[in-house]
């Protein structure tokens, strides 16, 4: 009985789970596309904004419409990849998809056009529910090529950026390290290395550190000659593309703008140490005089082994969010109810875990591996979050204006981590208890807000180093990294020598148009404590604001939306609200001491 309740209906999705019905419903996918594409194929640049509002409201309907049918498949395959039906109906699902979007190319395109030509279309009252949508479009028009530039550089691309990456890549996946475990000699891959550092075996942590990046610092000269690459041909697409700083492109691909970060950045570098005193704590739990890399993350020794069974965790999780609103516990509860969350763990299930907001449906489907550990209880709660915000924006918006960018979209995810938190805390019956709960949330916290935060100052320095004419090999840009990672760390904790190559195993360096990934991250996680802040001084009267600024999705700019909370993020005064929660958790840490 208990299992049926942790595996998922997707039959909900789609009409009839008949395979000769879904096949059509796909085929039907693909003519609808085609038909879009005759009706305004070239018609486009001359629309008025009656005639833009149609276009716009029918491709909304339009992703409605064939929403369920793809996710059906697609959430098939990640719950059992190694089935046969599963295989076949993504894979048909994969194509459809990709015919649609082929023949839809070409809207955004001429919309641009349209958009340049004609920019008060974008405050046309017409056209009022999509104006952020097409600012942002806007927002994007100065810096596009024309049609054959654009075609050249997807062309050279290929093998040129894409190929780099591609090396880094394979050329990680393909290493492997020699390492002894209990005795055994055993010969193990990258991805399987990385589960050791988490190991409460201090000794192996420490090995499996040394080893890896011992082992990655002899390939210096690949991992050197991909990231300069990636690097340079963004500076000289910068110039092209007419950006002014090498950030911009993320900028705007994340709705944001160059002031709110730099008073997120210089809110960090006032705070570094903040983090150093929780690292110094955690030594002292950890009965260590100073913490080494490896421990910076690793579960404290005396956490006392806690299984949670799937009932006791959805009253848990479900009861956390009612505390916080009646009507988002409500809707958590429903995931549960109407078998909305995977959780059995089976073979061929996608690893970690994901939420899928279901539009057309007003829900969500959450994905994930229980395994009873307090770790698969925050994924649970966090993904739950995200499946909040799919409920509050799917009844607010359309399609086009719940396309969240990263700064935005973890806000409810890591706020019901705060809301589980709460409630653990008030239930922990012992210090060790409250310990593992406290250091669970602030070794994330510091991840996610400091430890990236290095990962930004590293980056822009590269395109520093760049721009005063350096040649980047391997040494030059361990030295970038080192440095960078010791304005954050100061000497709160000892590094291995050979940790000096850790930016080379960092997959999203090297992925082309893909700049300044990182800064996002430290937002969210820092946005979130800022509002929990926030809802922890205003009690019930935030409930609604926070509802509020979830259900607008993507109809306004980060920025907006935290004006409406009476707030200005340009301001580092919003930014340490974040910071005095984080101070709150290491100071109830730091009482357990006591
Ligand atoms: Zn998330």
């Amino acid at each position: 009985m208990i299992k049926d309740e942790m595996v998922w209906d997707l039959s909900q999705l789609v009409e009839s789970t008949d395979l000769a019905s879904i096949q059509k419903k796909l085929e039907s996918m693909i003519a609808e596309a085609e038909k879009i594409r005759d009706t305004y194929h070239g018609k486009i640049e001359s629309l008025g904004a009656k005639g833009l509002l149609e276009l716009l409201e029918m491709k909304d309907a339009y992703t409605l419409k064939f929403e369920g049918v793809i996710m059906y498949c697609r959430l098939m395959y990640s719950a059992d990849s190694t089935n046969d039906v599963a295989k076949q109906l993504n894979d048909a699902a994969r194509k459809a998809s990709m015919r649609a979007d082929q023949a839809l190319a070409f809207i955004d395109i001429e919309l641009g056009k349209l958009l340049a030509e004609n920019p008060l279309l974008v405050t046309d009252a017409v056209l009022s529910e999509y104006k952020h949508y097409l600012e942002r479009i806007l927002r994007r028009v100065p810096h596009m090529l024309s049609e054959t530039e654009e075609r050249l550089i997807i062309a050279k691309d290929k093998n040129g950026i894409s190929a780099w990456e591609m090396l880094q890549n394979d050329w990680l996946s393909t290493r492997t390290f020699d390492i002894e475990i209990e005795g055994q000699k055993k010969t193990l891959q990258y991805g399987e290395m990385v589960g050791l550092y988490q190991s409460p075996d201090r000794d192996l942590r420490k090995r499996a550190n040394q080893v890896v990046y011992e082992g990655l610092g002899k390939d210096d000269i690949v991992w050197a000659s991909a990231i300069r690459a990636v690097c340079e041909d963004h500076v000289q697409m910068c110039e092209m593309r007419k950006y002014p700083t090498p950030m911009t492109q993320s900028l705007i691909a994340n709705d944001v703008d160059q002031q709110i970060v730099d008073s997120l950045v210089n809110t960090i570098k006032k705070n570094v140490g903040l983090y150093q005193r929780y690292l110094r704590l955690k030594a002292k739990l950890m009965g260590l005089n100073k913490l080494a890399n490896y421990d910076a993350v690793a579960p404290l020794p005396n956490a006392p082994k806690m299984g949670y069974a799937w009932r006791e965790v959805r009253k848990h999780v479900v009861d956390a969010y009612v505390e916080f609103d009646k009507e988002t516990g409500g809707w958590v509860d429903e995931m549960f109810e109407r078998r909305h969350i995977d959780g059995e763990v089976r073979k061929g299930k996608a690893s970690g875990a994901f939420c899928s907001s279901w539009l057309a449906g007003k829900s969500a489907y959450v994905l994930q591996s229980f395994n009873g550990k307090m770790g698969d209880v925050y994924t649970q709660a966090h993904e739950l979050g995200h499946a909040v915000h799919a409920y509050l924006g799917s009844r607010a918006q359309k399609p086009s204006n719940y396309e969240i960018g990263s700064c935005i979209a973890e806000t409810g995810s890591v706020f019901g981590e705060l809301l589980l938190t709460e409630r653990l805390l008030s239930e922990a019956k012992t210090k060790e208890e409250k310990q593992a709960i406290l250091a669970t949330v602030l070794d994330e916290f510091g991840m996610a807000a400091f430890q990236v935060s290095a990962r930004v100052f590293f980056e822009q320095s590269m395109y520093d180093a760049i721009k005063r004419g350096e040649f980047l090999d391997g040494e030059a840009v361990a030295k970038l990294w080192v440095a960078a990672r010791d304005m954050i760390y100061g000497d709160s904790v000892d590094w291995l020598g050979v940790m000096k190559w850790e930016w080379t195993m960092k997959v999203h360096y090297y992925i082309p148009n893909y700049r300044f990934y990182n800064y996002p991250y430290v937002f969210a996680q820092l946005f979130v404590f800022a509002l929990y802040r926030l809802y922890k001084e205003q009690g019930q009267s935030f409930v609604p604001k926070l509802k509020s600024l979830l259900a607008a999705g993507s109809s306004k700019s980060p920025r907006e939306l935290a004006t409406e909370l009476g707030f200005d993020i340009t301001e580092e005064a919003f930014w340490e609200k974040g910071m005095t929660q984080a101070n709150e958790f290491i100071d109830m840490l730091e009482k357990t001491l006591d």
